[in-house]
């Protein structure tokens, strides 16, 4: 009888998933298996957020799996350890899985397959995450790229080259007590995360759900729309993805049936674009494989000497959404409340915070490492040190967002100030994002005491803006 493992780690679904896939092909008897090993991770273990997810995540997958005729295992410990164990109580000779990037992940994957080949074991592993992986894409001259346009110009013509691979049947499994995620202790001690359930449904169910809605109400104005944090524009497929609840394939797949559907040419335009964001998420990863020092040290070496000058106090306004900008208190209040921050946002936050602020942009990173459920080492490395000037294709340091004018121009109606920041919503249009220009008689109708009901600005958006590119000049060379 063959027995064969197989080891989900960020591919938590059953369709497009070819490891799963070719291991239930062949085998009479299938182990599904998890393990929760963080001090693998380490220093990048999964944070709070996304450890909430991740619970969810796999109960979602659980359920799937016990409709298929299967059953979800689930262990802490050790994963070489683990596999070994599993393999002994089942009998099972061989282990597949698909491939992770990460340099932790890398090493790790590395020194397993060794040892349980050593052992006799096979093993054997595939791509389920990314639509090329790293090393199949080079520049003309045979090196990584670092500018995004010829990065997407290089792979654009094989994206959809490949499709999805089927849901498997799955053998049944074999007898082995199947842990409890209960047991793996992801839930956050603190209610924080309490409302997260509010906006998300974990699992591929729920990432389908997401793709399809996104598909029908959102495509076809997807270049415009992305940037307003006032609309529900985007996909909000990006936990999904990075928990590999749906894979790249199955998104690309969907979204040229519904662009070819009807012949529709603007939303054949529309869809290049969304794939192009799906491509950012490729080109972070093929940049976290070829430069997995960026992790902690900037992309463009100048900035190693660079004066971040950040204070605790700022810090604490900024996590907390009380920095007296509103748009800025929007998103870091979004993110708090719902584990997500829009995309443009995340530019104007970080932009304040790496620039008039000069807190390290790791510091940065390192807060939506523990508070977004869509924290991805790639695309927020690759994120964090664009906004700061210091990586691939960033944006110049001297491009220092004002925040006023952000949020003038993508939320012009202040729709997403006010969910967000309430202490303001009786304010007109014209003032939401500078309160403290507004008159005096409008604040106290509004009922908005400057400095009491809400914050002064903690910053002088000009002056903050000077010393920056004071400190830049002194790197500039
Ligand atoms: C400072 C900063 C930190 C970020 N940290 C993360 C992170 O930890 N995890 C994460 O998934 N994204 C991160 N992003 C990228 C981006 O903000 C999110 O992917 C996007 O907001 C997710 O929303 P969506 O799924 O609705 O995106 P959509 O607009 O619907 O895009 C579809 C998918 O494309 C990918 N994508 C879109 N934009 C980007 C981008 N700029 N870089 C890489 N991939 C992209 C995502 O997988 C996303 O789900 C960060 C951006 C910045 C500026």
């Amino acid at each position: 009888m063959t027995t064969r493992i197989v080891w989900l780690r960020r591919d938590l679904r059953l369709a497009d998933n070819p490891a799963l896939h070719r291991a239930a092909q062949s085998a009479e008897r299938l182990l599904v298996l998890y393990i929760h090993a963080p001090d693998e991770d380490a220093p990048w273990t999964a944070g709070a957020a996304s450890q909430w997810w991740l619970h969810h995540s796999l109960q979602a997958l659980s359920r799937q799996l016990d409709d298929a005729g299967s059953q979800l295992v689930v262990r802490r410990g050790d994963s070489l350890d683990v596999i070994r164990q599993c393999l002994q109580a089942t009998g099972a000779n061989s282990v597949y899985w698909n491939r992770l990037y990460t340099p932790m992940a890398r090493t790790r994957d590395r020194n397993i397959k060794d040892a349980l080949r050593a052992d006799g074991v096979e093993v054997r592993s595939f791509n389920a995450a990314l639509l090329n992986e790293p090393w199949t894409v080079e520049t003309k001259s045979g090196g990584p790229y670092r500018v995004f346009t010829p990065f997407w110009k290089s792979i654009r013509e094989q994206v959809g080259a490949v499709p999805p691979c089927p849901t498997p049947a799955l053998p049944p499994a074999p007898e082995i007590d199947t842990g409890s995620i209960d047991s793996l202790q992801l839930h956050p001690r603190l209610n924080w995360a309490d409302g997260f359930g509010a906006h998300w449904t974990p699992g591929s169910a729920g990432a389908e759900q997401r793709l399809q809605r996104f598909l029908q109400h959102a495509l076809d104005d997807y270049d415009e729309g992305r940037n307003r944090p006032d609309l529900d524009a985007t996909s909000g497929l990006s936990p999904h993805l990075h928990f590999g609840e749906i894979g790249p394939r199955q998104v690309v797949a969907a979204v040229d049936a519904a662009s070819s559907d009807d012949g529709r040419t603007r939303s054949a335009q529309q869809a290049d674009k969304f794939l192009s964001e799906i491509a950012w998420r490729e080109f972070a990863h093929h940049l976290l494989f070829h430069y997995p020092e960026t992790l902690d040290q900037p992309l463009n070496p100048r900035f190693r000497g660079f004066e971040w000058a950040g204070r605790d106090t700022d810090l604490n306004a900024w996590q907390q959404g009380q920095t007296g900008i509103p748009i800025v208190d929007a998103g870091m209040r979004q993110l708090w409340q719902t584990g997500w921050m829009h995309n443009r946002v995340r530019m104007i936050v970080g932009s304040l915070l790496t620039k008039n602020l000069r807190h390290h942009w790791q510091t940065g990173a390192r807060w939506f490492w523990d508070t977004l459920v869509d924290a991805d080492l790639a695309n927020n490395t690759l994120g964090w040190q664009w906004i700061a000037g210091c990586g691939a294709d960033a944006a110049p340091y001297f491009r220092i967002f004002n925040p006023v004018s952000q949020g003038e121009k993508f939320d012009p109606k202040g729709h997403y100030v006010r969910r967000f920041v309430p202490e303001l919503s009786k304010l007109p249009d014209r003032h939401i994002h500078a309160p403290w220009t507004a008159p005096d008689h409008l604040l106290r109708r509004a009922g908005v005491r400057i400095g009491k009901d809400y914050p002064q600005p903690i910053v002088d958006l000009k002056s903050s803006r000077q010393a920056a590119l004071a400190a830049y000049d002194k790197i500039k060379g």
